[in-house]
């Protein structure tokens, strides 16, 4: 019976990344993502329910519109099928079997898509545009603050463990009324540290500072090698905007979702 609930969570996952590839294309060009009807980008043809079916619909359609024929990029299938597999992973690693949906493994999960919403849109935006959307940012501090409530009132957490959190939320939101699109280019860092708050209330401490350690690690590796190529080049002039070009946010949220699976599975097999 697992097998079947891993199959339906699958599906579940793929549902939300099709969600995904059309909110990281919409949320920055501020159009409405509950509404307004799916279009083919090229041919702005409407699309119907048989080409919206998440992995299924770009293998029979062979990766092309049914209405105009261009190629359809095969980053939405592989954006859609590694979501699903997140979304088994997680469940795996977090014991959701048959014999165990008891309400809190329920809410537990729930919170988790939420934030596997937050976290897929906000790199997805970031890898495209070098942005963290503030309606992203907002949604998480929404969902994370739901969280808390939910931790304090139902399950009996320690709302002294959070407040500190709160308190950077409250901060940087204060920060980023009073400097209202002064400093644009404050807003990025901004969005990266309500992220990394974000990412700590849902995925704990730990794994969030080897989140942060690991980003930096692959920044510093990726800077080493940018310079040795300048070195080789005899480049004198240094491009001096190279890290205004990194996309954190992205980065952060690909090596917290690695660094997440790797503690749940060492939970689960290592007693
Ligand atoms: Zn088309």
């Amino acid at each position: 019976m697992d097998i079947l609930l891993y199959i339906l969570i699958f599906i579940m996952g793929t549902v939300f990344g099709s969600f995904f590839t059309l909110a990281i294309h919409r949320i920055p060009k501020n159009q409405d993502i509950t509404h307004t009807h799916s279009y083919c980008p090229n041919c702005n043809h409407k699309l119907g329910f048989l080409d919206l079916i998440p992995v299924f619909s770009y293998i029979f359609l062979l990766g092309k519109c049914r209405y105009c024929k261009k190629k359809i990029r095969p980053r939405y299938l592989i954006l859609e099928i590694l979501s699903g597999f997140i979304f088994v992973l997680v469940a795996y690693f977090m014991n959701v079997r048959m014999d165990n949906l008891e309400p809190n493994v329920l809410a537990e999960s729930a919170f988790l898509a939420l934030y596997l919403c937050f976290i897929f849109i906000m790199a997805g935006i970031d890898l495209e545009n070098r942005k963290i959307e503030k309606s992203i940012s907002m949604y998480g501090v929404v969902i994370a603050i739901a969280y808390i409530v939910y931790l304090c009132v139902v399950e009996n957490a320690s709302i002294y463990r959070y407040i500190i959190y709160l308190i950077i939320y409250a901060c940087i939101l204060a920060l980023d009324v009073i400097t209202l699109k002064r400093y644009a280019k404050n807003s990025y860092v901004n969005g990266i540290i309500l992220t990394i708050i974000t990412m700590s209330i849902f995925t704990g401490e730990y794994v969030t500072i080897n989140t942060i350690i690991m980003t930096a690690l692959v920044v510093a590796f990726n800077f080493l090698l940018h310079k040795i190529k300048n070195i080789r080049k005899r480049v004198r002039k240094e491009a001096k905007d190279y890290g205004a070009n990194i996309r954190y946010g992205f980065l952060l949220a690909i090596s917290n979702i690695l660094n997440y699976i790797f503690i749940l599975s060492l939970y689960k097999f290592g007693g």
